[in-house]
């Protein structure tokens, strides 16, 4: 499918602009007079006429001095005249003539003045049209016909045009000669000069300028249409950091907003504790006292110097801090201050720690306090980290404890088994959390759509460009913009044509599973468009595409930091999606999409993509078709999915991430893959991971469903590695920061072999790189 290049009404005018009206300076010669009469708004008006229809053998030429082509291949030519019908003239002979002749002759030479008859080339014979009208020449009124012929492909400086009148009764009123030009135009904040249309059919490339404050994202270009038309606009340039788009320009961002890259829409509030006193801002500034690390993208909020993290019940408060960015010296240990809000002059209490961590205890309940922290250095102190208000719970109410609850009817469950394990667990929904309903729960397909998915009117849309392609159709990126709202990038999968009402059903599945959900890290779903064709699924756009594709891009450019945060937004929205009891079943990095502030989002939950979309997926003995290196034993041996084998999958996930898209298994066969499973091996640490990372894929790798964690659990895991990036810092394979063989024998506690090593020829690194790997696979057997 090609994708509509506009499916909106901002399509541009296919606008003819007639410039240039050059009108005839006739050169009179022969049996032309040049005679004044009235229009038929009794103006006067110069023609050229010829009447020797009394007369055999005519042959009278009237011709234009030169005419100036100025760039243009393809020149029009409109002439208005009158011709008499030969029966309205009375006792004329048969050589009356109702039609002439129009030819042109190119030259560069604007002074000839003798041209031969056999040097014109044709343009046509000319005859009156069907409103062909009688002259009335009492009244002097004459009505005109209008002709208009194109001579293509003119290379020369200009031409002569001449008419050839073979025995006719004609007077020429007008001779206009002009062309087209596609109008300067502006479109996708790229800047198309005005531009002469091409020969006959060629159309004119152009290529667009980025207007002010704004950069190529991709190389604009249009073409020029022989009848003066922009088409088929292509690529498009984007406003700066710092700039946003509004009415074909970049404007600065205002203050107290920012825009980060170019690639984001529209310049955004600063996000807490930190402002953009001028305009133009690319970051805003943290307040005195909150910071943002180095590595955080620019969307994140400021916070304390110190606190992340806390914790309340009714009369404790649980803070936990990171320590300052850049301290001036070894911290020695961290002063907490608190009181409770207003009272600071009456009451306030000090207390200290060498963790970074602290519950204070013995608080009132429902009572504000105001925390500050601050690090004591061998250097002296540094100073506080802003203010943080905290209120303790009320009497009775301890935020850590869910009652239990029957939270009533549940609509649809994709596995009941799942429903008990949640009630087992004591997990129990809060009144107002919602289940995830499965679209096949309806009996009507389309209610489910029209239940969960905003229809959009097409009109609202403008398709860009193509920028994958998914089971159904090609995926396009374009422009939403809603009533009332600003105009967001989405991208837009279509339903290509033909397809059949299973097709359509499956593929407006996901719209009806992804419109059930609302969480940062899960696609979110703009609506669909159904009542017009193609068929399409709008979501918010994701310019980073898919995490597999991007990390192999950026292979090695991240803190580790920066990774744990992607894994972290991944097992939020997955953790999201549990509560919810919906199971992904194709959790892989390749169905993750990232955005440009690296925020990963959960993707693709189309009902039939398991089986035929994933190009992953193998079929098993029991005939399902399964991504085998990423699902869980049990998925693969007998279908049983639930949250938990998300869970493997997320193992895998998160191998993909610290080794960079990585193919997890490398080569192996599928076939070998599931055998080392069952023998218990287990992927090893990619390179420079944390050796708490890899534990924490092997425990979603417990062959015992049960015994892997929740996702919830992992969400805690990762947030309390970022707020201590310390307890990153052991890599599972250290061994590989080495630079010769024996050092890293010693590295290993092996240093007695070195002597069998280098016998055996394994005398550089690279050497050993391969007999490691199978080593290490093979030290991770259950
Ligand atoms: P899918 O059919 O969902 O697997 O999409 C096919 C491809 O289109 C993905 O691998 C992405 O590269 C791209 N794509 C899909 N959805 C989006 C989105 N919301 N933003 C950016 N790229 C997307």
């Amino acid at each position: 499918m090609q994708c509509p290049k506009y499916a909106s009404k901002a399509k541009l005018a296919n606008k003819n602009v007639i410039i240039n009206h050059l009108y005839l300076p006739p050169v009179s010669y022969s049996q032309w007079e040049e005679i004044s009469v009235m229009d038929e708004r009794n103006t006067p008006m110069r023609t050229y006429q010829v009447c020797n229809v009394m007369e055999a053998n005519q042959n009278n030429w009237l011709r234009t001095r030169h005419i100036s082509r100025e760039e243009a291949q393809r020149v029009h030519i409109e002439i208005k005249f009158t011709l008499r019908d030969c029966n309205s003239l009375p006792g004329v002979p048969g050589t009356c003539k109702e039609t002439f002749n129009m030819y042109y002759y190119e030259s560069n030479n604007a002074n000839l003045w003798f041209i031969k008859e056999s040097q014109y080339i044709k343009i046509d014979t000319i005859a009156a049209d069907e409103s062909f009208t009688q002259v009335d020449v009492g009244d002097r009124v004459m009505k005109l016909n209008t002709e208009v012929r194109t001579i293509n492909n003119l290379s020369k400086k200009g031409f002569y045009l001449a008419f050839q009148d073979l025995g006719a009764c004609i007077a020429l009123v007008s001779v206009r000669v002009f062309y087209k030009k596609c109008p300067l135009t502006v479109l996708n904040l790229a800047q198309f000069p005005d531009t002469i249309t091409g020969g006959e059919t060629a159309l004119v490339e152009v290529h667009g300028v980025c207007v002010n404050a704004s950069e190529e994202f991709e190389p604009p270009k249009m073409y020029c249409s022989a009848d003066g038309g922009w088409l088929v606009p292509i690529g498009r340039c984007v406003c700066k950091p710092g700039f946003e788009e509004n009415k074909d320009m970049c404007q600065p961002c205002r203050p107290g907003t920012y825009k980060a890259s170019a690639t984001d829409a529209y310049c955004t509030k600063c996000p807490p504790h930190s402002s953009s006193p001028q305009e133009q801002a690319t970051e805003c500034i943290c307040e005195k006292g909150f910071y943002r690390a180095e590595n955080d993208p620019r969307s994140t909020a400021c916070t304390l110097s110190v606190v992340l993290k806390e914790r309340r019940s009714k009369d404790s408060v649980t803070l936990a801090w990171q320590g300052p960015e850049r301290p001036n010296g070894v911290i020695v240990e961290y002063e907490v201050i608190y009181y409770e809000k207003n009272q600071r002059e009456q009451n306030y209490t000090v207390l200290k720690t060498r963790s970074n961590m602290m519950t204070v205890e013995g608080l009132k309940p429902g009572t504000t306090y105001v925390f500050r922290v601050r690090a004591r250095t061998d250097g002296g102190y540094g100073s506080y980290g802003g203010e943080i208000e905290l209120e303790t719970s009320h009497e009775g109410i301890n935020s850590n404890d869910l009652f239990f609850r029957h939270c009533g009817y549940i609509k649809a469950k994709q596995d009941p088994d799942e429903e008990k394990m949640q009630f087992q667990h004591g997990r129990v929904k809060l009144p107002g959390s919602r289940t995830y309903i499965h679209p096949h729960t309806y009996e009507d397909p389309n209610q489910a759509v029209r239940d969960f998915a905003k229809e959009i009117d097409a009109s609202n849309i403008r398709i860009e460009r193509v920028i994958g392609a998914g089971e159904f159709g090609e995926v396009c990126s374009g422009r939403l913009r809603m009533q009332g709202k600003r105009e967001i990038y989405v991208a837009i999968k279509s339903l290509k044509a033909g397809y059949s009402d299973k097709q359509r059903r499956d593929f407006l599945s996901e719209a009806s599973i992804m419109g059930q959900f609302d969480h940062a890290n899960i696609i979110r779903l703009e609506g669909v468009v159904t009542r017009c064709k193609p068929v399409m699924i709008i979501t918010e756009f994701m310019e980073n595409g898919s995490l597999d594709t991007f990390l192999k891009k950026h292979d090695g450019q991240f803190t580790v930091i920066q990774l744990v945060g992607m894994l972290r937004g991944i097992a939020s929205g997955m953790k999201y999606l549990s509560d919810m009891s919906y199971v992904h079943r194709d959790l892989a990095a390749r169905n993750i999409l990232v955005n440009s502030n690296l925020v990963c989002k959960v993707s693709d939950f189309g009902l039939s993509r398991v089986l035929e979309d994933d190009p992953e997926a193998a079929y098993t003995t029991r005939g399902g078709k399964i991504p085998i290196r990423w699902t869980a034993p049990e998925a693969i041996a007998y279908r049983k999915f639930t949250s938990a084998s998300d869970v493997w999958s997320y193992g895998i996930v998160m191998w993909e991430v610290i080794s960079y898209g990585e193919r997890p298994y490398w080569e192996m066969s599928n076939q070998d893959v599931i055998k080392a499973i069952d023998e218990g091996y287990r992927l090893p640490a990619p390179m420079d991971c944390p050796v708490v990372l890899h534990q924490l894929m092997l425990d979603c790798w417990e062959k015992g469903r049960s015994d892997r964690p929740k996702f919830a659990q992992i969400v805690t895991i990762l947030d309390k590695l970022i707020r201590n990036p310390a307890s990153l810092r052991e890599l599972a394979n250290s061994s590989f920061s080495v630079s010769t063989v024996d050092e890293w024998l010693d590295a290993i506690k092996m240093g007695h072999y070195k002597e069998n090593f280098s016998s055996a020829g394994y005398v550089s690194l690279d050497s050993i790189l391969y007999i490691s790997v199978r080593c290490r696979l093979a030290g991770f057997s259950a």
